[in-house]
C-alpha cells in the first residue's frame, strides 16, 4: 500500500468528482447518490463480479422509519428506535453516529427506491433482536428485497457475485418463506411455503424468466439504478494505494488492464471495500484465538484493503477485534452459517464439559461472543457441539437438507458430524465429558417439559420465537432429546464479515484520532467502524448502515449536507 507516484509510475490520470472503492451496498448506493447529485462518479472494483457480500447476503435491509414499513403499517417513532439503538450499540458509538443512521436512513431509502428498479418489502414478524430492551419491536423493522427480473440486468447478469448458498436451478427463496420452508411438513404454513416456491419456480421454467431474490435482488436493484445513471463500475480494478496531498486524500491508486494508474477525485474518495474477514493476518493480528479465514462466508475480495489504505493515510481503526459473527458448521465446501437450526426445538449446545453455556436461539452475534468468552484449554468452547436427536431430524430442514434425509457421508468422514444410538456413545466420539452431557440432557429435558430454560431463557424472548415451530408446546423452543440416533455437530465461530474499521462522523468522514477530519476521504460499510458497536440491532442491521453512511459521504462530497 505504498503510496509514492513514482514507484507506481502510474501512466494516465483520469479524474472524477468522486471516486468510490468497492462495488457492495455501500459503495453503490454512494456511487448512485452522487450521480443523481451531478458528481462524475466511478465504481472500483477489484474482482471480476460486482457485489461484494452484499450480493451474497439475505439482502434484509433494517431501517427504523423507512418506506417499506410505513407502508406495511408498523407502528414505529422516532423516539423508540432511538431508545432501542441506543440501547444495543451502547457506549462504544457515539452518539452523533446513531443519530445519524436514524434521521438520514429513510431518506436513503426513499432515493435508491425512486431511482432503481429495487422494492423492498416489510419481513413480518422478523422480530429485532432484542425485542425486550428499550424500544424494540417483535414485529420487526427489516424489509427484505422483493423479487427481481434478472433480465432487467442485461450482459450485467454474467458479473453479478455469486450468492453465498446457490438454490436448485430456478428455485428462488425470499427470507419470509425461510423462516416457514425451515419447518419441513411440521407447520401447515410450511407445506403451503413449499407448494408456492415450486409453483414459482415452474412458472419460472415455463416463461424463462429468471428471479433473484435476497442480495441478488439487492445488488442487481442497485446495479441496474447504476446503470441507468450512466455511472461506469469498473471490475477487476484494484485500488493500491491513497494518493495523498497536503495532508488530504485526491485520488486513488489502482491497477487496471494490468497497469498501474492513479485516478484523481476532485470532490472525495469513498473507501467501502468491505471488512477484513478474508486476510488472516489481519485476522491474527486484531481477533482472539483460535481465528482465520476458512470460517467466514464474506466476499473473498474482503481482504482489509481501504482499512489498512485509510490507516496509512491517517485514519484510526476501531472495533477490529469483533465480527457479524455466527455460529457455523465448517462443512468440507465451506462453512454453514446456522439460522433457523439453533432455535429449532429439541437441540443444544454444549462445551467439552458437556454443559450448556448458552441460549442456542440467542441473536448469533451474542452466541459467538459466549463461545470466545468462555473458551478456555481444560473445557473448550471451538468447537462447541449441537446435539440433537432423531425426533428433530424427521421433523426440521437441517442445513439446507429436507427432514429425515440421511446426512451426507462426507460430513461424518470430515469429522464435522457424528452419531450414535446413546449419549455416552456420541460424548466418547467427540471427546466431551460423557456424564457432563447426560446431566444436561437430562435437565434440558425437564425444561423443555415444563416449556421454561431456567438456565439460559430460550424461548423467553420473541426474537427467540421467531425460528421456533410453533406446534411445539408449550414453548417452541424447546422439545426434549429422547429419540436415538442422537447426533453432534461440530460448530465453529463463523461471521459475515468483520465489523471492525476506520473511525468515522457523522458524515462518514474518516477521522484521525484526535478528530479531526481527513479531507476528502470517507468510509462506509464493513470498511468503517460500523455503528452497531459490538452488537446488531436486528436483520438487516449491517447492510441498512452501510447504505445509510455511503448515501451520507455522496451528499457530504456534493456539499448537499448543511455545513458543519
Ligand atoms: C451469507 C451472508 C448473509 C448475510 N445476510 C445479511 C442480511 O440479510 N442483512 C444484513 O444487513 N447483512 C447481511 N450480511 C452481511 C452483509 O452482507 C455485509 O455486512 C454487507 O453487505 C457489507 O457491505 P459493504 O458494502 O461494506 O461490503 P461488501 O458488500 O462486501 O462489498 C465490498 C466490495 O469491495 C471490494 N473490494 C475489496 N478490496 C478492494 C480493493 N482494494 N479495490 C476495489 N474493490 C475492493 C470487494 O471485492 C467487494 O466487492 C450477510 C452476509 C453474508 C455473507
Amino acid at each position: 500500500m505504498a503510496a509514492d507516484p513514482a514507484e507506481r509510475g502510474p501512466t494516465e490520470e483520469p479524474e472524477f468528482d468522486f471516486v468510490v472503492v468497492g462495488s457492495g451496498a455501500a459503495g453503490m448506493t454512494a456511487a448512485l447518490t452522487a450521480a443523481l447529485r451531478g458528481l462524475r462518479t466511478v465504481v472500483l472494483e477489484k474482482t471480476g463480479y460486482y457485489g461484494g457480500s452484499t450480493a451474497r447476503s439475505g439482502g434484509g435491509v433494517w431501517i427504523p422509519g423507512g418506506a417499506p414499513l410505513r407502508k406495511a403499517g408498523v407502528q414505529d417513532s422516532p423516539e423508540q428506535s432511538s431508545a432501542y439503538l441506543e440501547h444495543v450499540a451502547g457506549k462504544d458509538v457515539p452518539a452523533s453516529l446513531r443519530v445519524a443512521f436514524l434521521t438520514h436512513g429513510p431518506a436513503m431509502l426513499d432515493l435508491v427506491l425512486a431511482n432503481t428498479p429495487l422494492r423492498l418489502v416489510w419481513v413480518p414478524d422478523y422480530s429485532d433482536y432484542y425485542p425486550e430492551a428499550p424500544g424494540g419491536m417483535a414485529k420487526g423493522r427489516s424489509a427484505e428485497p422483493g423479487l427481481f427480473d434478472a433480465s432487467k440486468l442485461g450482459t450485467e447478469l454474467a458479473r453479478l457475485n455469486p450468492p453465498y448458498l446457490p438454490a436448485p436451478a430456478g428455485v428462488t427463496v425470499t427470507q419470509a418463506n425461510y423462516r416457514w420452508l425451515s419447518l419441513g411438513t411440521s407447520h401447515p404454513r410450511a407445506i403451503l411455503t413449499a407448494a408456492r416456491v415450486t409453483a414459482r419456480m415452474l412458472r419460472s421454467k415455463a416463461t424463462g424468466r429468471r428471479l433473484l431474490s435476497l442480495g441478488q435482488a439487492l445488488t442487481a436493484g442497485l446495479r441496474t439504478g447504476l446503470l441507468q445513471a450512466n455511472v461506469p463500475v469498473w471490475l477487476s480494478t484494484p485500488m493500491t494505494g491513497l494518493h495523498v496531498e497536503d495532508g488530504g486524500v485526491t485520488g486513488v491508486y489502482v491497477i487496471r488492464h494490468g497497469r498501474p494508474m492513479l485516478i484523481r477525485a476532485a470532490r472525495g474518495v469513498l473507501l467501502a471495500t468491505g471488512g477484513f474477514e478474508r486476510n488472516a493476518e489481519m485476522r491474527r493480528r486484531y481477533q482472539r484465538a483460535p481465528i482465520g479465514v476458512e470460517w467466514t462466508v464474506g466476499s473473498p475480495g474482503n481482504t482489509g484493503d481501504g482499512i489498512v489504505a485509510g490507516e496509512a493515510a491517517g485514519g484510526v481503526p476501531e472495533l477490529m477485534d469483533d465480527a457479524w459473527w455466527g455460529p457455523s458448521i465448517p462443512l468440507t465446501g465451506g462453512p454453514y452459517f446456522c439460522l433457523a437450526e439453533r432455535s429449532l426445538p429439541g437441540c443444544i449446545f454444549v462445551n467439552g464439559a458437556g454443559e450448556r453455556f448458552v441460549n442456542e436461539a440467542a441473536p448469533y452475534v451474542d452466541a459467538v461472543h459466549a463461545m470466545y468468552d468462555r473458551h478456555t484449554e481444560d473445557n473448550p468452547h471451538i468447537p462447541c457441539w449441537m446435539i440433537l436427536d432423531q425426533r428433530y431430524r424427521n421433523r426440521y430442514v437441517f442445513a439446507g437438507l429436507p427432514p429425515r434425509k440421511p446426512l451426507p457421508r462426507r460430513w461424518y468422514s470430515s469429522g464435522t458430524v457424528f452419531r450414535a444410538d446413546s449419549l455416552t456413545d456420541l460424548a466418547d466420539q467427540i471427546g466431551v465429558a460423557a456424564d457432563g452431557l447426560a446431566k444436561t440432557v437430562q435437565k434440558f429435558n425437564e425444561f423443555a417439559r415444563a416449556g421454561k430454560d431456567e438456565d439460559f431463557g430460550r424461548g423467553d424472548s420473541a426474537y427467540d420465537h421467531y425460528y421456533g415451530d410453533p406446534n411445539c408446546k408449550p414453548n417452541p423452543n424447546l422439545a426434549p432429546l429422547v429419540q436415538p440416533p442422537f447426533y453432534a455437530i461440530k460448530i465453529v465461530p463463523g461471521d459475515l464479515g468483520t465489523k471492525g474499521g476506520l473511525r468515522t462522523d457523522e458524515r462518514a468522514r474518516v477521522l484521525h484520532a484526535d478528530g479531526t477530519v481527513i479531507g476528502g476521504l470517507y468510509a462506509a460499510g464493513n470498511t468503517s467502524a460500523m455503528v452497531m458497536g459490538r452488537s446488531y440491532a436486528g436483520p438487516g442491521a449491517t447492510i441498512g448502515p452501510a447504505m445509510t453512511f455511503g448515501y451520507l459521504a455522496a451528499l457530504d462530497a456534493a456539499g448537499a449536507l448543511p455545513a458543519g
